[in-house]
């Protein structure tokens, strides 16, 4: 298997975890773009949002639900945040295992370029 974030998953690869469950791994970005930057990744291996389906609706719906708790966590619920996925070369995708990213805890810039 060659995707990193499944080695990140089986914990070949370190990672700054955040939260984990059977289905769900939260673990800090290693290139942080703010104070809070928190990458939340199903542990079954979808390579891009172009691959869910609806049988992934239980799981997808999860990745939500841990990333509202994370942002209440880290005490970004009520200042803001963003939950970004990037899908594909034109959307930034560089890592191509499903992922949110959960950024806050500063006033974020413009979302687009
Ligand atoms: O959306 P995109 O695919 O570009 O995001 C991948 C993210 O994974 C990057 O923000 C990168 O810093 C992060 N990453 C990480 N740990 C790794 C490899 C990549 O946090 N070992």
């Amino acid at each position: 298997m060659d995707c990193i974030f499944c080695k990140i998953i089986e914990g070949s690869i370190p990672s700054k975890k955040a939260f984990e469950n059977e289905h769900v791994l939260a673990f800090h970005d290693i290139e942080p773009a703010a104070p809070v930057h928190i990458l939340i990744v199903p542990k079954k291996h979808i390579p891009t949002m172009n691959d869910v389906t609806a049988e992934d609706g239980a799981l997808i719906a999860e990745l939500f639900t841990v990333a509202r708790a994370l942002a209440k966590e880290h005490g970004i619920a009520e200042s803001g945040y963003r939950l970004i996925n990037n899908c594909n070369a034109d959307g930034g995708q560089t890592c191509y295992h499903l992922h949110f990213h959960l950024l806050g805890g500063k006033k974020l810039g413009p979302l687009l370029q």
